[in-house]
């Protein structure tokens, strides 16, 4: 039997709360502001906490369980993170206030920069992007105006390996850049050839993924920045991926010229539900003076009595705003808290262990799952999802019955250049067991798929919502805010 849904228990007239008398008049609502058709369930408060406590169990979520999803970075938030974000005086500040007030918040903000700077070797950083696209978008909003800046307005063309995330051309299609997709070479490189033959005065930048979809460190990254800078291009670092290389190599160091990080990802922010997350943009020397208005600086030095006094500084070639006030501060300083708690030694520790776990479930995996570039992984890995000998089975159905085993999926059908792909990302926050019964139910559901693969095709089986048609889905979709409400009309 289904379980009662909250409007089955609604009784007329119990209530959650119960209100003293009025000791001020009652006064109508104005005319027009109640919805004449609104029947809310009328339950009582402990019926209420059980509605939101069966629906948050319905949910899978990083405190539950593994959460492999490839390219999103689902490690453990430790929940330092948050009580200090809930800190009266960080989270009860407004951005108006006076600086004068808030003087701790900006020092945050401050560090935060300075230590984005030293772990990715970069001169500059702005903290205002929401996330890694509106990174993206700021990042080549600044590769723009550069050459306009220098009269390059022919300057149009943007390079995209394919083997890029689906946001960096969606970012630069955006500004107008006529976006040019790059090859890879079967090592899963970008193609250097391709590359050469596209590099000429027309060239505005090429925005490079390292590590790539693939999971792979590109090991032509010197020559690829080489020729595109001998040809007066600019060279974006999609810098998501930073994970993998936390400690161990800065993209600054190499001369790429712009990077967003991912701060959600990397620095350990709750995300998924769509936000709120962070994409601060570090730039090179020669683009300081491009970066969003304001930054935070200090505008007055201290000595051995006083502290500097922080504030905002004015870039003199900006590209402006890209967002209200100064970015998502909550999440810098959650990102503060869990950079301080880990220093230098626990960042490397971090992008080390979870270079370690990905090869460690690859060569748990290939074989029985074809590994199509037969490379050290960085973070993570993909496979494909499918047998030859048995063409009925998809990733989407691997996928699926992963979730019978208790797992989140890996991202499936990304990236594009892998069939069927399936793409595994542990991280560095998993137990050795974890990534064993993990491994034990992909091999086990490969089993499946030779011996059984119904069981595959209608998966989930113990999921409280089966697997939807996702043909009906999109054709005949039905928005409903609360049963019987006809919103067809
Ligand atoms: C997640 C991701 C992005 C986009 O970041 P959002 O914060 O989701 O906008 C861009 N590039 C790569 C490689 C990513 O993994």
């Amino acid at each position: 039997m289904p379980e009662p849904t909250i409007y089955d228990i609604s009784v007329p007239g119990r209530k959650g709360v119960t209100f003293p008398e009025p000791d001020v008049p009652q006064t109508a609502l104005p005319e027009g502001f109640i919805r004449e058709k609104l029947p809310l369930p009328e339950v009582s408060e402990l019926e209420v906490v059980r509605h939101f406590t069966h629906i948050s169990q319905n949910n899978y979520a990083i405190d539950l369980g593994f959460y492999p999803l490839g390219s999103c970075t689902m490690k453990y938030n430790p929940k330092i993170n948050e009580a200090v974000s809930r800190l009266s005086g960080f989270g009860a500040t407004h951005p108006l206030q006076p600086i004068e007030s808030v003087q701790g918040n900006l020092y945050l903000m401050y560090a935060v920069q300075e230590m984005l700077k030293e772990i990715a070797g970069f001169a500059g950083v702005t903290l205002m992007p929401a996330a890694g696209a509106h990174g993206e978008l700021t990042g080549t909003l600044i590769i723009s105006k550069y050459h306009r800046d220098r009269g390059d307005h022919q300057r149009t063309r943007m390079l995209i390996p394919d083997s890029a995330h689906g946001t960096n051309p969606a970012s630069s299609a955006m500004l107008g850049f006529d976006i040019v997709p790059l090859p890879s070479d079967e090592n899963g490189n970008v193609d250097i050839e391709a590359l050469k033959a596209l590099c000429d005065d027309k060239l505005a930048g090429l925005m490079l993924t390292n590590p790539n979809t693939l999971g792979l460190f590109d090991e032509n990254v010197v020559e690829v920045i080489k020729l595109v800078h001998e040809s007066g291009g600019l060279v974006y670092g999609d810098g998501a991926n930073m994970n993998a290389l936390l400690g161990v190599f800065r993209p600054g160091d190499i001369g790429i010229d712009i990077l967003h990080f991912n701060i959600h990802k990397t620095f350990s922010t709750p995300h998924g539900g769509g936000g709120p997350g962070s994409g601060p943009v570090a730039v090179a020397e020669h683009l300081v003076e491009y970066l969003p208005d304001p930054v935070v600086g200090i505008i007055e030095e201290g000595d051995s009595e006083t502290a500097p006094l922080y504030g905002f500084i004015h870039p003199t070639k900006t590209i402006g705003r890209v967002k209200t006030f100064y970015g998502h501060f909550g999440i810098l300083v959650r990102a503060f808290t869990y950079i301080s708690m880990l220093g230098k030694e626990g960042l490397r520790d971090v992008a080390e262990k979870a270079v370690l776990n990905a090869n460690y479930l690859q060569e748990k995996l290939k074989g029985t799952y074809t590994l199509p570039y037969d490379r050290h992984c960085m973070h993570e890995f993909v496979l494909e999802g499918f047998w030859k000998d048995v063409p009925g089975v998809h990733a989407l159905d691997i996928a699926k019955r992963l979730m019978d085993y208790n797992f989140h999926p890996p991202t499936n059908y990304f990236p594009l250049i892998v069939h069927e792909a399936l793409m595994i990302e542990p991280t560095e926050t998993k137990a050795l067991e974890t990534h064993d019964r993990f491994a034990d139910a992909m091999l086990k559901i490969a089993e499946e798929g030779h011996t059984n693969p119904e069981l595959l095709h209608e998966a989930p089986h113990n999921t409280p919502v089966r697997r939807c048609d996702e043909l009906k889905a999109a054709k005949d979709l039905v928005f409903c805010c609360y049963p019987g409400d006809d919103w067809t009309g």
